[in-house]
């Protein structure tokens, strides 16, 4: 089961502490935040997104604005809970609210719930009925208070996984004996793209033109050059409230494009930190009234596409001899690289070309230091013989549940026969 992300003595202190102060992401936050191109090709402020956002010059929407914000917390022990899930093409998040008679600590203590599966690919019409199962929750940095976010995953009302449910077996994976007793961390590098909501042109680009080459973006400051900073950082500043486990945002080397990285987190909960995250870019994104897009490879040609490097480690991997173990996972995982491959996302073929600091979708690679390889260790662990590996394969649209589960399964559950390791450990100059 998920597990509570902030203990609560210390949620209820936050929240009286805060409680009359506003929700912490407000609409009049996005005055300032886009950046848009005029025919010339010059960023210019855009008057048209702002309109978009709630704020707005009219008297009438600013009240609106301040019920959005009131701290109803004085008046009512009754609490907002917004039930999010993965939709059916199997990375569309959805959400819908209800109440619930007073604050919660637990995904346990709040019920059961279900939603149209017709409406989201994931049902029959005459059938429609899915249910929801709460499964971790999370403070909820838009309503702010006790409102919480909550993560949940679908089922038929006889209680089945849907076939979308990728947490279920998720779940079985990663509660295994056998994965529990090694404590897999993951570290997740979540990129993502935005794009100009009317043009669906990446935030920042001339309309129907291209910006220079890459090179000046990755990473940097200036009104010519880092296009989207403030939804980068309303984002980190919203999980950190959330109680996701962030840890670091980056600009990247397509400009409009950015990185954040989740962990390390604990099994199951490294997808779920993922998902909630997701969903949170997704909120602010449409406050900002810029669209959020995970496709691998937004923009063909000479552009770095969008991946979700996760960074893996077992107890056995971080000890002393470490190294040997992460050498042998990493034969394990040449041997399934075809499983893992159909795992790591739609479209990844567009990313995964050999260019752009990937490899090759078509064969396995590994490297220390080496950023055009499928796995990379880092200097850090060869040098120390114990710590991590990255799998830089998954794509940004990656089902974490499903990356997460698999790395674990090949690396600790599954066993290929001795030749099959012996010809593996040969073509890759592994001795283990
Ligand atoms: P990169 O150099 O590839 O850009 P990042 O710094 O963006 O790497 O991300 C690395 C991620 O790996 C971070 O989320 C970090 O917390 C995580 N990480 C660090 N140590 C471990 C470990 N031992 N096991 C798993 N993940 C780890
Ligand atoms: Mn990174
Ligand atoms: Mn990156
Ligand atoms: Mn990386």
């Amino acid at each position: 089961m998920a597990q509570i992300l902030a203990p609560s003595i210390q949620w209820q202190m936050k929240i009286t502490k805060s409680s009359h102060k506003a929700s912490p992401i407000t609409s009049n936050m996005w005055g300032s935040l886009l950046v848009r191109h005029d025919k010339k090709g010059a960023p210019t402020n855009s008057a048209k997104f702002r309109a978009l956002a709630i704020k707005a010059e009219s008297g009438v929407v600013n009240r609106i604005e301040k019920l959005l914000n009131m701290d109803i917390t004085p008046y009512t022990d009754k609490i907002i809970a917004e039930y999010i899930w993965v939709g059916g093409t199997g990375i569309d998040v959805r959400s819908k609210s209800r109440t619930i008679p007073k604050p919660v600590e637990h995904p346990s203590e709040l019920p059961k719930w279900n939603y149209d599966g017709s409406s989201t690919g994931q049902a029959p019409g005459e059938d429609s009925e899915v249910i929801l199962y709460p499964q971790a929750i999370f403070k909820d940095p838009f309503r702010g208070g006790n409102n919480i976010l909550v993560i949940c995953d679908s089922y038929t009302p006889a209680g089945e996984p849907i076939p979308t449910n990728k947490r279920h077996r998720a779940a079985e994976i990663l509660s295994n004996p056998k994965v529990i007793a090694e404590v897999p961390w993951y570290g997740i590098e979540q990129e993502y793209t935005l794009l100009q909501s009317n043009v669906k042109w990446p935030l920042g680009w001339p309309v129907g033109a291209y910006p220079g080459p890459q090179g000046p973006y990755y990473c940097s400051a200036g009104a010519d050059k880092s296009f989207g900073r403030d939804i980068s950082d309303a984002h980190y500043k919203a999980c950190l409230y959330a109680g996701i486990n962030i840890s670091g945002t980056n600009g990247e080397v397509m400009p409009g494009q950015w990185e954040y990285q989740v962990g390390p987190s604990v099994g199951i909960e490294a997808g779920d930190h993922i998902w909630c995250s997701r969903y949170i870019l997704e909120r602010i994104t449409e406050q900002a009234g810029v669209v959020l897009t995970l496709d691998p490879k937004p923009i063909e040609g000479d552009w770095n596409g969008a991946g979700c490097h996760t960074n893996f480690s077992t107890k056995s991997m971080r000890e002393d001899g470490g190294y040997e173990v992460i050498k042998k996972a990493i034969l394990n995982l040449s041997l399934r690289h075809l499983e893992h491959i159909s795992a790591y996302g739609e479209g990844n073929e567009r990313r995964l070309t050999g260019k752009h600091e990937t490899a090759s979708i078509d064969t396995f690679s590994w490297g220390v230091a080496n950023r055009g390889c499928s796995i990379r260790v880092g200097r850090d662990t060869e040098q120390k013989g114990k710590g991590y590996l990255e799998d830089r394969r998954p794509a940004s649209n990656m089902d974490p549940y499903v990356v997460t589960s698999l790395l674990a399964e090949t690396t600790l559950l599954w066993e290929p026969t001795l030749e099959a390791e012996a010809l593996a450990a040969q073509k890759l100059s592994l001795k283990v």
